[in-house]
């Protein structure tokens, strides 16, 4: 499955809390790829009250999803500043209509999708990782109190400005996106396993994900 082409178009998935964004963070780091995720965008327009925000805005806070649309113009406006680079989508696709609206822009351009990540880690340790999670809205940040927390408690490392919950990381919000994932999401493994470009990676710590995903990528590029 070796790719001579020196760009990759990639997903990264995974349930809610499952520390994707942990793990774009590092792949940024360490590739030149660049990282894009959905809910940072969402997150990004809410603060800045644009009209897209202020109309995702309560889905978000219930725990529901964006309706298709909506997330669909915010990523492809996105992706055509894009072009000829590598990239990685974080939180999007996130239902059916979604890869198929992806794939078809996609095939328009023949740039086809290369490879989909997708991070398994048990149920049981995803509900603590949300709680003890704390964010920097502006630029997507996280901290967790346990694992990996800010440098002075309550405040980003790097602006020294405050650090925020997320209005959605809370048991019952929490309890309605795993449904949303269950339900929406996870049919998508099986649409990316038939492309044959999915890969799977277990392990219930992103450290434990972490080099394996590396070794994956580094097949891809260099
Ligand atoms: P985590 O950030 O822990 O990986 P998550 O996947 O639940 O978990 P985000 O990706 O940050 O969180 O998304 C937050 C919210 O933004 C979602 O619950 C949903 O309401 C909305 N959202 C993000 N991406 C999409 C999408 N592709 N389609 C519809 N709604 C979306
Ligand atoms: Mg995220």
């Amino acid at each position: 499955h070796r790719r001579t082409s020196t760009t990759m178009r990639s997903l990264i998935m995974g349930s809610p809390g499952a520390g994707k964004g942990t793990q774009t963070k590092r792949i940024a780091q360490r590739f030149d790829i660049i990282t894009l995720s959905s809910g940072d965008l969402l997150r990004k327009n809410i603060m800045e009250e644009s009209a897209l925000g202020l109309e995702a805005r309560a889905y978000i806070e219930e725990g529901g999803l964006v309706p298709d649309e909506l997330v669909v113009e915010l990523i492809l406006k996105e992706l055509s500043t894009l072009k000829g680079k590598s990239w990685m989508l974080d939180g999007f696709p996130r239902t059916l209509s979604q890869a198929k609206i992806l794939d078809a822009h996609l095939k328009e351009e023949s740039q086809p999708l290369d490879l989909v990540l997708n991070l398994d880690v048990p149920e049981g340790v995803i509900l603590q990782r949300i709680i003890d999670r704390w964010i920097h809205p502006a630029s997507g940040r996280t901290y967790n109190m346990s694992y990996n927390p800010p440098k002075r408690v309550g405040f980003d490392d790097v602006t020294g400005e405050p650090l925020a919950k997320r209005p959605d990381d809370n048991v019952e919000t929490f309890k309605h996106r795993l449904d949303k994932y269950y339900e929406l999401t996870r049919p998508l493994l099986s649409y990316y396993q038939v492309q044959g470009i999915l890969r799977n990676f277990q392990g219930s710590t992103s450290d434990q994900l972490y080099p394996l995903i590396q070794a994956e990528l580094e097949t891809y590029l260099n």
